[in-house]
């Protein structure tokens, strides 16, 4: 397995202000493997937790390499499964970091409506214990899943993630161009950072800074590359 880091860019300054790991799996007859095609199947077998693990354990070792070679800390965020999810996360991120030598703003957690869902009272003590150590969290593919809006009250989150199905089709399609900007003014109103995903097109980045905006991710930034590339 190796990790691809994928910049986030403030659209005012236009400076990287973060990164998504993403796994990858060097496989050695199949080539690159995407985690769209190994992601599922390791959930359904359960593998996913030694996974989760190893990508959080990469994650932090190369944010202290950034900071041992000088750079200044940046969100690396990682992307939770449901499994990743459980009790004890807050106790085992905490100790990475301290494992590691690394401070919070190092780290960002991403993850999915849909694990908002059950144990919603376990679910908000785990987020808030988190959010206590400094961690910031994010809401990814926010608007394809359960989307009940009175999660963005209750959980401590501080991004809202647009999904790249909303981006798509920016400008052209009226419905697309509404929700985007929805979801923007709707993030502003409760004080969350917005960010949207799969950004490849100057059109796209035009409207949805002039819908105010504040990160993008995205091919017509770069897309993920390995950590050599990304410094
Ligand atoms: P995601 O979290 O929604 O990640 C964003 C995906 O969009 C990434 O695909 C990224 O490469 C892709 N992407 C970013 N910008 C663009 C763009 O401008 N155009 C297009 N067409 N695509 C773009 P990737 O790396 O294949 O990852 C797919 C999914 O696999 C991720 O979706 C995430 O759900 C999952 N995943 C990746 N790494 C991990 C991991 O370490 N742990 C877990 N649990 N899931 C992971
Ligand atoms: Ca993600
Ligand atoms: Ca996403």
């Amino acid at each position: 397995l190796k990790l691809y880091y994928q910049p986030k860019v403030n659209i005012a300054t236009g400076a990287i202000i973060g990164a998504e790991a993403l796994v990858r799996w060097l496989h050695p007859e199949r080539g690159m493997v995407p985690p769209s095609e190994f992601i599922p199947v390791a959930e359904e077998s359960g593998l996913i937790v030694h996974i989760g693990t190893w990508v959080m354990e990469a994650a932090c070792k190369q944010a202290r390499a950034w900071l041992d070679a000088g750079f200044p800390p940046m969100h690396i965020a990682v992307n939770l499964s449901a499994r990743d999810f459980s009790i004890g996360l807050p106790q085992r991120v905490d100790q990475l970091l301290k494992d590691h030598g690394i401070g919070p703003e190092w780290l960002e957690l991403e993850i999915t409506e849909g694990m908002l869902m059950n144990n919603t009272e376990t679910v908000i003590t785990m987020m808030n214990e988190i959010s206590a150590l400094g961690i910031a969290l994010s809401l990814d593919d926010f608007g394809t899943g359960y989307s009940s809006l009175s999660y963005l009250k209750r959980f401590p989150i501080d991004t809202l993630k647009i999904d790249r199905s909303f981006v798509i089709n920016i400008p052209d399609d009226g419905n697309d161009c509404a929700i985007a900007g929805a979801i923007i003014s709707m993030s502003k109103q409760l004080k969350h950072n917005v960010i949207a995903e799969g950004v490849e097109t100057l059109d796209q980045l035009a409207f949805l800074k002039s819908m105010g905006c504040d990160e993008i991710q995205g091919y017509l930034f770069s897309p993920p590359v390995p950590p050599e590339k990304f410094e």
